[in-house]
């Protein structure tokens, strides 16, 4: 199929856009890779009156140290991302997660504000900024706001971002000291959507034990879900079989997916326990313990 027709516009600066937003409004939509959105158009699924195209933006795009953590551009390239040394460095839990996304060529196009604002109940993105604590900046004509992660995902392919709003920034905090992470997920074939997707960060405590964790799934949910009986399960303890086995019972009585032509809600929830317990021993296997 091809698109309903649309006006186009290719602004040079952040001001532009968010002025063609402050006049387009609801009837706006902002192209960042066009790795979700052109194929919306092209099946109709979405009919803008007017397309922004953020790509000769030149400002969108960097990755950067900010107040001891990092700062990402919306219009920061997943592939870029994943290459970047800083986020590897200090965020390897992203790194390992956008390997899950698409393929190369998808992530090279596809940006990390584009995958967030999109929020597909499926994408990785949404889970790794839960649990990392990601804060997002929200510009429109007029003034920022900042969002965390746990209120910017608000409903199906729906986020806090208001119709003259431009996601600009995502901000992650500086990563606590002694970190293990894992992200894994099951799709029917790499590069697929995750029918369902784990991410785990536990803090350690220098001896071994988890001083507090973090998990988060992709695909049983509207946006990223957390699972606080898990976590609060894991606080204070070190990662055995035996826990991680209690972790899996928790999380696949805990979560509430829907079941799809994909896959039932019986198989998501299994699938989402037993993700939990193989990230926690991955996640356990990278505590560092104090010599
Ligand atoms: C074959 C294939 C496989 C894929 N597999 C995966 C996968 O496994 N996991 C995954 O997470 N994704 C997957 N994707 C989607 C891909 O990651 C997209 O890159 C992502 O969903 C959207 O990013 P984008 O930059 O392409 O945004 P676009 O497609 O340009 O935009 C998506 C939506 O976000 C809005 N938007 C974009 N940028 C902003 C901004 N800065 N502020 C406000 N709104 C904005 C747009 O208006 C639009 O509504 C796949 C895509 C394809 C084609």
């Amino acid at each position: 199929m091809k698109p309903a027709p649309f006006r186009y516009v290719a602004p040079r600066t952040r001001a532009e856009a968010l002025d063609a937003l402050r006049r387009y409004g609801s009837d706006a939509k902002l192209l960042a890779g066009g790795q979700s959105l052109v194929p919306l158009l092209a099946m109709r699924l979405a009919r803008p009156g007017i397309v922004i195209d953020l790509n000769r933006i030149g400002d969108l795009a960097y990755v950067r140290p900010a107040r001891g953590g990092v700062a990402i551009g919306a219009m920061t390239r997943q592939r870029a991302a994943e290459d970047d040394p800083l986020i590897a460095s200090r965020y390897p839990l992203m790194v390992a997660a956008l390997r899950w996304v698409g393929h190369p060529q998808i992530r090279t196009r596809g940006t990390i504000g584009g995958s967030l604002a999109h929020a597909d109940p499926a994408a990785e993105l949404p889970a790794v900024a839960a649990v990392l604590g990601a804060r997002f900046v929200l510009a429109n004509a007029r003034r920022e706001r900042i969002v965390d992660a746990a209120d910017f995902f608000t409903g199906y392919l729906t986020t806090a971002l208001g119709p003259d709003e431009m996601l600009t920034e995502i901000r992650l905090p500086p990563p606590p000291e002694r970190t293990g992470w894992a992200f894994t997920e099951v799709a029917r074939r790499h590069g697929d959507f995750a029918l369902v997707g784990a991410a785990v960060l536990l803090v350690g405590d220098g001896e071994g034990r988890c001083a507090e964790a973090r998990l988060a799934f992709a695909g049983v949910g509207y946006g990223p879900v957390r699972v606080p009986e898990a976590e609060r399960a894991l606080a204070g303890e070190r990662v055995t079989e035996a826990l991680a086995a209690e972790v899996r019972r928790i999380v696949s009585r805990s979560v509430e997916p829907e079941g799809d032509i994909h896959a039932t809600a019986d198989y998501r929830r299994h699938v989402a326990g037993v993700l939990a317990a193989r990230a926690l021993i991955e996640a356990a296997s990278r505590l560092e313990v104090r010599t």
